[in-house]
């Protein structure tokens, strides 16, 4: 009788021990895992994983926001875009609707005498960066990289208004489902974004999204774009919430290029 007890009170300390060691299991495998709400939230990424502390700790965080009053004139120049109409496949990755290059070497940007060429343009709701403290409903990031992996990224603020054709089979074909891919049929040309970008604002920055990494060269549009409520309500029915709130400037100084 005794032995039985005590047989009960071994397995019973196993089947603890067996539990904590797999919750113990499941937290370091959810470790990575980032959103934008709850304890996943933008304010605790820092924490969730030893190679995001520069989210907390950095002092080149992004976005950021920027205030007219306060830019500098004179420093380094605008990019120049090298764009041109490639196919593009539309994937949701989990974190947002991204539209991948088939060819994007044939897309890129000179800045500051370095080739950067395009990887992936994606979208915020709502926009990332704001400029004298105001939010747009959306905002698209173009991402480039050099040979050697340094980062430069092409932002625009979206407005509601027109609807934009360029992107119109991209809206009609994101995917709902995260982790899955459509292909167009159709190019796309994101020169078509700036032509009505006049000057662009630049400035040291972060990725917006885990690792946050520092070293990314910010070049944001002044001017907006428009996409039709339509085209914002089809991304904000997948993705809403998804910007990552302003970051404080620090030291660091937001140039005007015109
Ligand atoms: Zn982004």
């Amino acid at each position: 009788m005794i032995q039985s007890k005590n047989m009960k009170w071994y397995l019973a300390a196993l089947l603890l021990v067996l539990l904590l060691a797999q919750a113990g299991c499941k937290k370091e495998h959810e470790k990575k895992h980032w959103g934008y709400t709850g304890d996943t939230a933008p304010a605790y990424w820092y924490n969730l994983d030893p190679a995001y502390a520069i989210a907390k700790d950095g002092k080149a965080q992004s976005p950021v926001n920027i205030v007219t009053a306060d830019l500098t004139a004179e420093g380094p120049a605008k990019p120049e875009f090298h764009y041109q109409a490639v196919k593009f496949e539309v994937e949701n990755n989990g974190h947002t609707i991204e539209g991948l290059p088939e060819h994007g070497a044939e897309n890129y940007i000179i800045l500051d005498k370095e080739r950067y060429n395009l990887q992936q343009f994606h979208f915020h709701a709502a926009s990332e960066h704001q400029i004298n403290g105001k939010e747009t409903p959306m905002e698209v990031h173009l991402v480039h990289k050099t040979a050697a992996g340094g980062l430069a990224v092409v932002g625009i603020l979206i407005e509601a208004g027109k609807e934009n054709a360029g992107l119109k089979e991209l809206f009609a074909k994101m995917p709902a489902k995260e982790h899955s891919k459509n292909n167009l049929d159709g190019e796309i040309n994101l020169a078509d974004l700036l032509t009505g970008t006049k000057e662009i604002y630049r400035y040291d920055g972060s990725l917006t999204t885990p690792p946050c990494s520092e070293g990314v060269k910010w070049s944001l549009s002044a001017q907006t774009i428009e996409l039709s409520k339509e085209q914002i309500n089809a991304f904000k029915g997948i993705y809403n919430g998804n910007n990552r709130p302003v970051q404080s400037l620090y030291e660091r100084k937001i140039y005007i290029a015109k």
